[in-house]
This record gives structure tokens, C-alpha cells and sequence, in this order.
């Protein structure tokens, strides 16, 4: 049987992400279009941190992050998951 892939975040983590980014950024404003209402994307990004180009390692060190995106021109806002304290276990 393979395994189901999970293809969101949970609700609890949804509402961490939300918690700590509206204590860190509580006037947020987008920087492109100066609009304030702000959505949190549905998935973690994994930017792999490449040694040497122009090959592509994946798998390595990375720098897993998550993205607030502007609900008005569509900006993605990352943000490192260790500095701000949300890695998630199985990664610390
Ligand atoms: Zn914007």
C-alpha cells in the first residue's frame, strides 16, 4: 500500500505559523503594493543550498521556510523556519 502523501498543513501548525508571524510582523504590509491582507501558504518550502553551479544538488542543506503571500499582487514573503523558531521536530 503506499503511503498517503500529506498535502497540507495541519490546522495546529496553520495556527502556530499564524500566531508567530502576527507577533513578529503586527503591522505587516506588503512591500510591492503596500496592501495588508496576507494569506499563509498551505506547504513548507525547502530552498536546497547548492555548493557548486551551475550543478543541482537536492537533498542536502537546506533552508526550510514559510511563505505569507499578498492577497493583492501575489508577493511571497519567506520566512527561515529556524530563526523564527517554528522548525518542526523531526528537523532540529
Ligand atoms: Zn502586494
Amino acid at each position: 500500500m503506499i503511503p498517503q502523501q500529506q498535502t497540507s498543513l495541519s490546522e495546529q501548525e496553520l495556527l502556530r505559523i499564524m500566531q508567530k508571524m502576527n507577533e513578529l510582523l503586527p503591522n505587516l504590509s506588503c512591500p510591492m503594493c503596500k496592501n495588508s491582507d496576507f494569506v499563509i501558504a498551505e506547504g513548507y518550502f525547502n530552498n536546497p543550498l547548492q555548493f557548486k553551479l551551475p550543478d543541482l544538488s537536492i537533498g542536502g542543506r537546506s533552508i526550510p521556510t514559510i511563505g505569507i503571500i499578498c492577497q493583492n499582487c501575489g508577493f511571497v514573503s519567506q520566512h527561515a523556519l529556524k530563526t523564527i523558531n517554528l522548525l518542526p521536530q523531526n528537523l532540529k
